[in-house]
């Protein structure tokens, strides 16, 4: 009602301009004629007539009606340059702020939820650089004035902004037409007063701003690169540090355009999934589930086996998955993909060079046009009294220690309840170690929603895992060969013994030792850029964990295609990291998986939204395979079919996941997964049961009631 209020308002107010027939009054000849009765009004009512014109002149500016240039003349005419220029610019200005505003009440909310995901770059645009380009608008007499108001409105520009901005901007213009308006009585036609020398100054002015930005950036160019020397020539278009994920595919697409490209690795390839992470784990967590299936196979009907297990088969079995995934990471398929291999240790030595270290000692330096730096993350070890002498493993030399044993280590302590920790300590209690998980927040996977949580801890503890939240680990203590924990809870003190203590509190950025600190690279917890990627120096780059947000390998890899464009092409174009759609797994049993945001974090940004849920325990295949617990969780946007984020509980949930995150990528709703056949008997079925829970929750109550009445006259 109120937005039809508003809407009716300037259509009035447009029905009595045309009605009074003013657009015919409003002519050089008209307001020539009667000057002179309009300057004996001024001369009796002097404040009267400012505020009459005032309030003319605004609405004539808001609702864009003719004879706006004629009217700026008049004020010349009647109230002088100074005074006149005053009234006529707060006027426009504020016409030009009721315009935006009619514009921001009526249609914004449309058009932003119409166009969400393209608004995004023009919102981020505005709230960056918007005073800037509006400024330049308004400074250009070529983009009509209205325009600029309503599309203004639409963006994200608070509306003092685009006031005090369009104030400035147009004073210009204003003071040479009230100006032109002091000799009225000469002027014979208006457009005569744009002459194209006029026009010209004014694009002139319009460009000044872009001018001085681009020479700022030039000086900040100078300024960073100054006490370098650019080599004239270049050996390499790119030169990628680490052969990890981030650096693999950097690499990659840089030989699949081209470029000359080396890669350079310290250690093994493939880095930290392949070796010491995604790819041991997932291996690891597969035979301890079969372990676990056998130990429990009557719940399929057979006959449970307790036999110990053959834990160095097991190790060996993650060493052969290791083996066999490694030829699609290796020195050989990548230097047949046009990628130059180097085995050495990288160091920045300026921001063109890179000096490499190789095995057998020899140093090589190598000139190049754009440096990515994909040096990765290392696990964090915390600095707790004694554990330099706990023999303390992590990610990174776990899997080299647990090869040496016949048998699963007996007491495994895990610090740390996050995704590494979680998944290490059931698959560990699954292969027959006694393990204690210690966390020192409220719960375990803090990230997802707590009912997540919890579902996760009931399945540790009934594997056997002793989780212990709310505990803080205080030191390390040894006794001849007995190790101990000692953590506190509650004010008390608890002692934990343990053969193995796995240290999975988190992974933090690699930045030293070659060459940030020389360059003055900046890093807080990582590699500081801007959403193109870039350090501190534009050609060099940084992808994967050494840059975060996410540390996962399939964002290494998405971000691995933004530091290549970016380092090849990015003088023609230039791509910010979209972090719009990310999933990522937990990959315990029943799995986690997750896209977009959960009810915590919808609520701490305070976004508004709807929960549909659809229950595993219902899927015919979950309950064939026995495995019949888990959830789908989707948020959407309340009475909208709109995805804002899904979390997945349950037997295969990581690739279930996938249909959800096509469907938020391309701005798919829960109608279009319902309307998709899915086959049957399958877990993916799970989706679109999802689906059909949400548009049994949004069907229109009166249209049934319809339909039951059309159905029964039908009947006769
Ligand atoms: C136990 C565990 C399980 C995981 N599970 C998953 C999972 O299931 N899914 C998932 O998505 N992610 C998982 N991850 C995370 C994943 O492994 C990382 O996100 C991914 O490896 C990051 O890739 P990256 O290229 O950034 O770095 P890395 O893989 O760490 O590669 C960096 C490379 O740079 C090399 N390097 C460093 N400095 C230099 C130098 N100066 N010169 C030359 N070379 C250098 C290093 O030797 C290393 O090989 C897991 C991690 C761990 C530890």
């Amino acid at each position: 009602m109120k937005r039809i209020l508003a809407l009716m308002l300037p259509v009035a107010v447009v029905g009595i301009y045309y009605g009074a027939g003013l657009d015919q009054r409003l002519t050089l000849e008209g307001i020539k004629s009667s000057l002179q009765a309009f300057s004996d009004w001024n001369a009796k009512a002097p404040a009267l007539v400012a505020a009459a014109y005032f309030l003319g002149y605004m609405s004539l500016s808001a609702l864009a009606l003719p004879g706006a240039a004629l009217i700026t003349l008049v004020a010349g005419a009647l109230f002088g340059v100074v005074r006149g220029t005053l009234i006529v610019s707060f006027a426009s200005s504020s016409g030009a702020l009721l315009a935006f505003l009619v514009s921001r009440y009526l249609l914004r909310d449309f058009v932003q939820q119409r166009f969400d995901e393209r608004l995004k770059t023009i919102n981020a645009g505005i709230a960056k650089d918007g005073p800037f380009y509006l400024f330049t608008l308004r400074l250009v007499p070529l983009v009509p004035f209205f325009i600029i108001n309503l599309l203004m409105g639409l963006t994200s520009m608070r509306p003092w902004t685009f006031y005090w901005v369009s104030q400035i901007g147009m004073l210009a213009g204003t003071v040479v037409y009230v100006n032109a308006g002091t000799q009225l009585a000469q002027i014979d036609h208006l457009s005569g007063l744009l002459s194209p020398g006029l026009l010209l100054s004014f694009t002139l002015l319009g460009i000044f701003p872009w001018l001085t930005k681009l020479g700022l950036n030039l000086w900040q160019r100078r300024r960073i690169y100054g006490r370098w020397k650019c080599p004239a020539r270049f050996d390499r278009n790119i030169v990628v540090i680490g052969a990890g994920a981030a650096g693999l595919v950097t690499s990659y697409i840089a030989a699949a355009v081209k470029a000359k490209v080396t890669l350079v690795e310290a250690g093994k390839m493939g880095g930290d999934c392949l070796n010491y992470g995604c790819v041991p784990s997932k291996a690891l967590i597969r035979s301890a589930k079969l372990a676990h299936q056998i130990r429990h196979a009557d719940h399929y009907g057979l006959t449970p086996s307790v036999h110990e297990l053959p834990f160095q088969h097991v190790m060996a079995r993650v060493r052969e998955v290791i083996r066999t995934v490694a030829p699609h990471d290796s020195v050989e398929r990548y230097t047949g993909l046009g990628v130059e291999v180097w085995q050495g240790y990288a160091r920045i030595v300026d921001p063109w060079t890179v000096e490499v270290t190789l095995k057998d000692g020899e140093k090589r330096r190598l000139t190049t046009r754009s440096i990515v730096i994909a040096t990765g993350a290392k696990p964090f070890v915390p600095l707790l009294p004694g554990i330099e002498n706990s023999d303390y493993v992590t990610s990174d030399t776990l899997w080299e220690e647990f090869a040496k044993r016949d048998t699963p280590p007996g007491r495994v302590v895990v610090l740390g309840g996050g995704p590494i920790g979680t998944e290490l300590a059931q698959a560990l209690a699954r292969l027959g170690s006694e393990v204690t998980q210690v966390e020192k927040g409220d719960r375990i996977l803090a990230r997802e929603d707590a009912e997540v949580s919890d579902l996760a801890r009931q399945a540790l503890e009934q594997n056997g895992v002793q989780v212990l939240t709310a505990h803080s680990a205080l030191r390390c203590e040894r006794v001849d060969d007995q190790k101990y924990l000692v953590v506190s809870h509650q004010g008390q003190e608890k002692i934990i013994p343990f053969d193995v203590l796995i240290c999975a509190v988190g992974r933090v950025a690699r930045l030293e030792g070659y060459g940030l600190e020389e360059l003055g690279i900046p890093v807080e917890r990582t590699v500081t850029t801007n959403d193109y990627l870039e350090t501190l120096y534009p050609n060099i780059y940084a992808a994967g964990d050494v840059v975060g947000p996410y540390q996962f390998t399939h964002m290494a890899a998405h971000q691995a295609w933004y530091a290549a464009v970016n380092g090849l092409f990015g003088s023609v174009r230039k791509f910010k990291v979209d972090y719009r759609v990310v999933p990522w797994t937990t990959f315990i049993d029943p799995e986690v998986a997750r896209v977009g945001l959960n009810e915590q974090e919808a609520k701490a940004q305070g976004i508004a939204y709807e929960v549909t849920r659809y229950g595993l325990d219902d899927l015919d295949r979950a309950i064939a395979d026995g495995a019949a617990h888990g959830f789908v969780k989707v948020l959407t946007v309340p009475g909208k079919d709109k995805i804002l984020g899904v979390t997945l509980v349950g037997e295969h949930a990581g690739d279930l996941i996938a249909e959800f995150v096509l469907a938020m990528k391309w701005g798919l709703g829960l109608n279009k997964i319902l309307s998709t056949i899915h086959t049957y008997p399958t877990w993916a079925e799970a989706n679109r049961y999802a689906a059909g829970e949400w548009k049994r929750a949004h069907v229109s109550r009166p249209i049934l009631v319809w339909l039951e009445y059309f159905h029964d006259w039908r009947r006769g």
